[in-house]
């Protein structure tokens, strides 16, 4: 039994995207360009009066987004009529496959949207498959209680004999939403091999053996093994761990569309201006 330890951690970096949007981009960065099989992780926050702001029609081919909402809401919208509104809680696992053309824009009522994207690569025999949307409603995220150390969700893979409603994902990732409170701890196993990461979200976590200390909007990659200790400090903490197995194949990116190749590529962006 190994235990994982922190490889590494850096700030996510304030990046603008979409219209008048900012988000904290941890993964996708010059720092961290990607951490196989994910490609981007962007925590996006937008102000409740921000008209106009958000992610308006723009496609995407060849790997899969998935959004977990911390506040407020987000209505989503497809070329092919596929549409509908998450909230807190909540999570949109898209499988884009050969190609999905839609929006992502913020419901305004004042109080701040604020979530989470991940970009999940595919491998080469999924990338042209047909779209496929994972909507997660809050009540179908089990929450395990860890007692006086806090609780977690189980967002996809399991915890323990605790199973996440997201299948069907070759990568087998996890995702889970953790909380502690004040000096909790928690050991998550994690499987052997599959590249992980934990993004703190609030507080400040030790982590690991070494008890490294991770602030809020850090993103620690972790060594392999089969779990990690997180303990919170002084303040209640919450962070994302998540992690899934490398597709170990080439990865070519423009923007919105992640191939194994060049020509590829090429095809991705000659399709969507065909539309
Ligand atoms: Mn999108």
């Amino acid at each position: 039994m190994t235990n994982r330890e922190v490889a590494k951690q850096f700030k996510a970096e304030a990046t603008p995207e979409g219209v008048g949007v900012t988000v904290h981009r941890s993964i996708g960065t010059r720092t961290q360009n990607t951490l196989d099989p994910f490609l981007l992780l962007d925590e996006f926050v937008i102000a409740g009066d921000a008209k106009g702001a958000g992610f308006p029609d723009h496609p995407h081919r060849g790997f899969e987004t998935v959004t977990y909402m911390l506040s407020g809401h987000m209505k989503h919208a497809d070329s092919a009529g596929n549409g509908g509104i998450i909230g807190p809680g909540e999570v949109q696992w898209m499988t884009a496959g050969s190609g999905v053309v839609h929006s992502e824009m913020p419901r305004l009522d004042g109080g701040e949207v604020r979530g989470m994207q991940l970009w999940v690569n595919l491998p080469a025999t999924e990338k042209m498959r047909d779209p496929r949307y994972q909507d997660i409603s809050a009540e179908m995220i089990p929450e395990v209680d860890l007692g006086d150390n806090g609780s977690l969700r189980v967002v996809a893979g399991s915890f323990g004999e605790t199973v996440g409603p997201v299948t069907e994902i070759s990568v087998r990732p996890l995702y889970l939403d953790l909380r502690l409170g004040s000096g909790g701890t928690a050991y998550i196993p994690i499987p052997e091999g599959h590249a992980a990461f934990i993004y703190c979200l609030e507080g400040c976590l030790a982590l690991g053996d070494q008890e490294i200390e991770v602030g809020q909007r850090f993103l620690a990659v972790l060594t392999d093994g089969d779990g990690i200790k997180v303990r919170a400090l002084e303040r209640a903490a919450r962070a994302i761990l998540v992690a899934a197995r490398p597709i170990g194949e080439p990865i070519v990116r423009y923007g919105p569309f992640v191939m194994n190749t060049r020509q590829e590529i090429a095809q991705a962006i000659k399709d969507f201006q065909l539309g």
